[in-house]
């Protein structure tokens, strides 16, 4: 325990900080003495491995010190003004927001709606809560060996449902994979055991593949002078690739990113230079050039992917990134948190979906909550543009109505038609990614009940709903 203590101390070099975590670890063993957990093990090595997952999402000593503390309030005697007494208010508020969200045990989805609501409230008034509870639930995923069957089910349930996606969205992407994968198996074993052994040895065969074409990436980056920082082979999460199999219906050897080279440069123009020059050597698939860097996805993951025609006819795909978007996709969130600092403006945008999450979660009740959790959160977005060029982001399926009332209640309410590249097109149809959408209104029109067949987001729904009141066409 002492090594691991160290090895977070280690990574902060500032003496108060250092004093700060030592003190945590302090109180922590003595306030968990003698606990054990039901893996046998002392009970500190759960607040220890919490913080040490903190660390390593650079976060401030703060919020390591909270991390070491995050269970005393539950399972101990201490309590917050304790806890404030020893430390600060603001360590007390972080140990306490993250004990207030002990869950109602999960057993349906009234009880899902309820634990996330709370999870969402506390995103809104500090991310680091969250980050904490998180780096909790990672550990305790890990060791879900010892409960009964039943339980290790609901509560892996719970993390492919709710903190998989919400590290997804808080773009923390090995936290989400890592998530994922642990709890795949326990909620679904039998697809798990299918899967695993359907790919198992192609995705050996693979690794191989990509390991031989690495020195050959190198050598033709160097001949176009581009010196990558690294380039790594990275394995497809299982579970990922379960729901990519899923969604194009697809056998899981006809994915081809099974495993894939991610090369890491260290600038914008460089990232378009190596695919270039990996373009000149191996002929690319059409349609198959994905560029998030001037396109970002929703949760701010920048790259550049493409698959091409590899040694031999072999399809393989290349991922090619910055450092700084590299950080971005590993720490998400984290990566912008700066000591003290409350949330500021990069990343405020990027929590807008929080924001707009508060607001109808209030009226909402549970099970229609859920349901438009459902397509707010968990669907995958697409981005449409206006005519001027700025980007609505919306989820999946949304139809040109969502897409006006995302801009302005009104442009929704009096929307007649609807052009989608220059063309008109059914306001019942779904949006494709990328579609620039013109909206034809008419003063004083009125939104039709039928509308409320299609819409895909809450936003739209609510809306509707309250123009149809005020005409008293519906209650
Ligand atoms: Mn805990």
């Amino acid at each position: 325990m002492d090594k691991k203590l160290a090895e977070i101390k280690n990574l902060y070099n500032n003496a108060d900080e250092q004093k700060l975590i030592e003190q945590a670890f302090v109180f922590a063993r003595s306030a968990h003495r003698g606990q054990k957990r039901k893996t046998g093990e002392d009970y500190l090595i759960h607040p220890l491995t919490v913080a040490c997952t903190l660390s390593r999402l650079q976060l401030d000593a703060r919020t390591i010190a909270a991390g070491l503390l995050h269970d005393v309030l539950e399972n101990t005697k201490i309590t917050a003004v304790d806890v404030t007494k020893e430390f600060d208010q603001e360590i007390a508020f972080l140990v306490e927001g993250v004990s207030k969200l002990r869950g109602v045990d999960f057993k349906g989805e009234k009880e899902l709606a309820e634990n996330f609501r709370k999870m969402i409230l506390a995103t809104a008034q500090d991310i680091r809560v969250v980050l904490i509870k998180l780096a909790d639930v990672l550990h305790n995923t890990q060791t879900l060996g010892t409960l009964s069957p039943s339980r290790k089910k609901r509560y892996a349930r719970e993390v492919l449902e709710i903190y998989a996606p919400i590290a997804n969205r808080l773009g923390i992407g090995w936290l989400k994979g890592e998530l994922e994968d642990l709890a795949f198996p326990y909620v679904m074993p039998k697809e798990y055991n299918e899967l695993s052994s359907l790919v198992k040895d192609a995705i050996k065969e693979n690794e191989q593949y990509i390991e031989d074409l690495k020195p050959k990436v190198f050598k033709l980056l160097e001949k176009e002078e581009i010196k990558p920082i690294k380039i790594d082979a990275r394995t497809k999460h299982l579970y990922s690739l379960w729901k990519k199999t899923k969604r194009l219906d697809k056998k899981p050897w006809e994915i081809y990113d099974l495993v894939a080279l991610r090369i890491i440069v260290s600038d914008i123009p460089t990232c378009y230079a190596t695919l270039g020059a990996l373009h000149k050597r191996w002929r690319p698939l059409p349609n198959e050039i994905k560029d998030y860097i001037a396109l970002p996805k929703p949760n701010g993951y920048q790259s550049l992917h493409t698959k091409v025609f590899g040694e031999g006819g072999k399809i393989t795909e290349f991922q090619i990134r910055s450092q700084e978007m590299h950080n971005e996709a590993e720490f998400g969130i984290a990566a912008h948190w700066a000591y003290k600092e409350k949330i500021t403006h990069p990343f405020k945008k990027k929590l807008s979906w929080i924001k707009q999450l508060q607001d109808w979660q209030v009226a909402a009740d549970p099970k229609e909550f859920l349901e438009s959790l459902k397509i707010d959160f968990f669907r995958d977005r697409i981005f449409i543009f206006t005519p001027n060029g700025d980007v609505i982001d919306l989820p999946e399926g949304a139809t040109p109505i969502d897409f006006a009332y995302a801009i302005h209640s009104d442009l929704g309410d009096q929307c007649v038609m609807a052009k989608v590249n220059g063309k008109p097109i059914q306001i019942a149809s779904a949006l494709k990614n990328n579609d620039i959408v013109e909206i034809i209104t008419q003063k004083n029109k009125k939104p039709s009940p039928d509308w409320l067949g299609f819409v895909k987001t809450s936003k739209a729904r609510s809306k509707i709903r309250e123009a149809l009141r005020k005409q008293e066409l519906i209650k």
